[in-house]
């Protein structure tokens, strides 16, 4: 794709790094067929390539609109279409740095920077999110659709798993995942140790900055970031593990996300190097089942199969371990989850969760297994049958 960028956003470097995304993209259009909201809405402006000249157009004359905002607010960050394009283009990244312009330059009504304030208030802090769930269970019949559906009493948290110093594993225990799914964390620190392998349990950590990129905030992620490199336990640790796959991609992209800031950048190379998927972490061991459960349906989160690049290491596990895998149609399509996506656009969401839950129990599974909380927790609300994260059928 040609450009022509001004020269002062070119001597930006994220100017420069958005001329250089557009210009590998040859406009061909291949990523609009895997693109979840360019499927549903029908609109080339809801799709990646449309995404892209819009992005392009902003970058050109320095100006974004309301138009801009509203497309760009609908993509999902599934990242499918880069799964797609044969020609590498790396939307995600342009996606960041087209968010973040918007967000600087387009005005929100009140009722989104509610929203967002509330959501970046609250989220990332496990003791609050505790606090206003608990809340939000008494007042739940009065909060809208798709939000009831997430209103839950926390479980109780389980017994800290044993944590070592000496460990060669740090296992990092998410904002929403250490408040809604605490035993996740539990039950892969007792199957670990059973392999003699010793676990370290992050003190200290705060949101990865998924969060914030998602909202279009890159420099509350950067300061999210920095915390973590500054707070954590990482350096004397082989690997750093995250249960939450959309924890995970964000975790990976440290060194990309932090790379025009000197201080820090060796640091996050150095930690996203040694962060690893769960599902890379257990691949060399053999595992027995766990559950009563006998067939599963897998749901692939996107920050897994698309964002981290990682397809069959978790179905290859589940089969050794005595599981029947059903056959899942339309694999590569996000459920709708998406960070806060179900929260701020609770239409598409919603539409997309009722094709995502049909195509899962087609097969009428025992159980739904998915790797990432937002997925597990958007998918439970529309089903009856369990949806549990893969690591608790494991024993
Ligand atoms: S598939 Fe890749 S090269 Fe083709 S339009 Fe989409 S992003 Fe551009
Ligand atoms: S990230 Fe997902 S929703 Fe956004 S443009 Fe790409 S495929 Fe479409």
């Amino acid at each position: 794709m040609r450009t022509s960028l001004p020269a002062a956003a070119l001597a930006t470097a994220a100017g420069a790094r958005a001329n250089d995304i557009l210009r590998s993209c040859v406009h061909c259009g291949f990523c609009n067929a895997t693109c979840p909201t360019y499927q549903l809405l029908g609109d080339e402006l809801d799709g990646p390539r449309g995404r892209i000249y819009l992005i392009k157009e902003m970058l050109e004359a320095g100006v974004a609109n309301a138009t801009a905002q509203t497309h760009l607010d609908r993509c999902l960050t599934c990242r499918a279409c880069e799964t797609t394009c044969p020609s590498g283009v790396r939307y995600g990244e342009l996606l960041e740095i087209g968010r973040d312009i918007v967000e600087d330059a387009v005005p929100r009504t009140w009722f989104e920077r509610l929203q967002r304030r509330w959501l970046k208030a609250v989220v990332p802090f496990p003791a609050r999110l505790r606090a206003w769930l608990r809340l939000g269970v008494v007042f739940r019949r009065f909060a809208p659709e798709p939000l009831r559906a997430l209103i839950a009493t926390p479980p109780p948290v389980p017994p800290h798993a044993a944590s070592s110093e000496a460990a060669s594993v740090l296992l990092l225990g998410g904002c929403v995942q250490s408040v809604m799914t605490p035993r996740v964390n539990t039950h892969l620190a007792s199957l670990l140790s059973a392999r003699g392998v010793a676990v370290r349990m992050a003190d200290g950590e705060g949101c990865c900055g998924a969060l914030a990129l998602h909202l279009g905030d890159a420099e509350a992620a950067r300061v999210a970031m920095r915390s973590n490199l500054e707070q954590l336990p990482w350096q004397g640790v082989e690997r750093i593990v995250s249960t939450a796959s959309g924890c995970g991609v964000t975790l990976k992209s440290y060194a990309q996300t932090l790379a025009e800031d000197e201080r820090s950048v060796s640091a996050a190379r150095a930690f996203a190097n040694k962060v690893c998927d769960v599902a890379e972490l257990l691949e060399g061991f053999e595992f027995k089942r766990h559950t009563e459960f006998r067939r599963v349906a897998w749901h692939a989160p996107c920050t897994l199969q698309h964002g981290q690049r990682l397809t069959g290491q978790v179905e290859t596990l589940l089969a050794r371990a005595g599981y029947e895998l059903v056959p899942v149609r339309d694999g590569h399509l996000c459920c709708g989850a998406a960070g806060a996506y179900s929260v701020l656009q609770p239409d598409i969401a919603t539409a997309l969760q009722g094709r995502k839950i049909e195509a899962l129990t087609e097969h009428r599974p025992d159980v739904v297994a998915t790797a990432n909380i937002g997925c597990q927790l958007h998918l439970r609300a529309a089903t009856d049958i369990p949806v549990m994260h893969w690591v608790e059928l494991l024993g």
